[in-house]
């Protein structure tokens, strides 16, 4: 299988660095082919801006999106972006892997996001009209492609405990793992995170080693996170909002999660 492995800390020696070399051998010595895009080695353009369509006219204002269409159905994206939606085609499995900064994920992994995910590409596809909202969550050009995050946090795990003061990490992890990975269509897994990072010795590094090794050895066996599909009769048109019969007393981020 093909594994893409977008990765984003600034420094190899880190824990985080540690953790990418052991996954790319254990990809590999499994049989698996691995790219890894290094973000900050590749020094990543994070600000989607004019400058990332060939075509950019001097003095005409940029739209965000329509720009981003046009580039993208046109062939005249920035070398960067169409090289990176190359690695996502070619993918059958996708691992984001960040130090969890300021509750989210590092800027300049955000900035791939943005501008990696082009209109046409990984939103905007599909049938739009009253009826139907586009090719999306659960659909798209992901469909079929796995995705899990390996994510580093400070915080104590109880911290992200569904009482803990953080936030539940499922809630504080919803907008990537719904929004960036379900929305193009991707299976997303459970993610594997590691807490309290500070306490890091070399009995916990091996300890998380292995715990990480076996996630990377079962990424074709582990039960994608049930996200509830938008186009299977669980939402009323066009509201978008979950049937009232389905999870009624459930509000929230869970609330789509079958
Ligand atoms: P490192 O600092 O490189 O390493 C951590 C520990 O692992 C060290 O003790 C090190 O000795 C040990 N280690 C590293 N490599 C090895 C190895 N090969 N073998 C054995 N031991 C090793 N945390 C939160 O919980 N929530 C937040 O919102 C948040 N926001 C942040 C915002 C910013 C801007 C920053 C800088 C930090 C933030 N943090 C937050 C903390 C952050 O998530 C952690 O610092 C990060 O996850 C640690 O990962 P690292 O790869 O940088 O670890």
């Amino acid at each position: 299988m093909n594994v893409l492995l977008v990765y984003a800390h600034p420094e190899p020696r880190s824990l985080n660095g540690s953790l990418k070399d052991f996954s790319v051998k254990r990809l590999e010595d499994a049989g698996h082919v691995v790219q890894v895009s290094d973000l900050y080695a590749m020094n990543w353009k994070a600000s989607l801006d004019a400058n990332d369509s060939l075509d950019r006219q001097t003095g005409a204002r940029f739209n965000p999106s329509l720009d981003s269409k046009r580039a993208f159905k046109d062939g005249r994206q920035s070398q960067d972006i169409a090289l990176e939606q190359e690695k996502l085609r070619w993918a059958d499995a996708v691992i984001l892997q960040f130090p969890l900064w300021w509750f989210s994920m590092p800027a300049i992994l955000k900035g791939w996001v943005e501008r990696v995910y082009a209109y046409g590409f990984a939103y905007g596809i599909g049938e739009h009209s009253d009826a139907r909202w586009g090719d999306r969550y659960g659909e798209g050009a992901m469909a079929g492609k796995r995705a899990m995050l390996i994510v580093t946090t400070g915080g104590w795990e109880s911290h992200y405990s569904p009482r803990g003061i953080n936030g539940p990490i499922d809630d504080v992890l919803f907008p990537i793992q719904h929004g960036v990975l379900y929305y193009p269509g991707f299976d997303v897994l459970p993610p594997f995170v590691i807490h309290r990072t500070s306490r890091i010795d070399e009995a916990r590094f091996s300890e998380v080693r292995d715990a990480l090794g076996q996630r990377l050895d079962d990424l074709w066996k582990t039960a994608p996170i049930p996200f509830r599909p938008q186009n299977a009769g669980a939402y009323d048109i066009p509201e978008l909002t979950l049937r009232p019969d389905l999870a009624p007393d459930q509000v929230g981020f869970s609330a789509h999660i079958e």
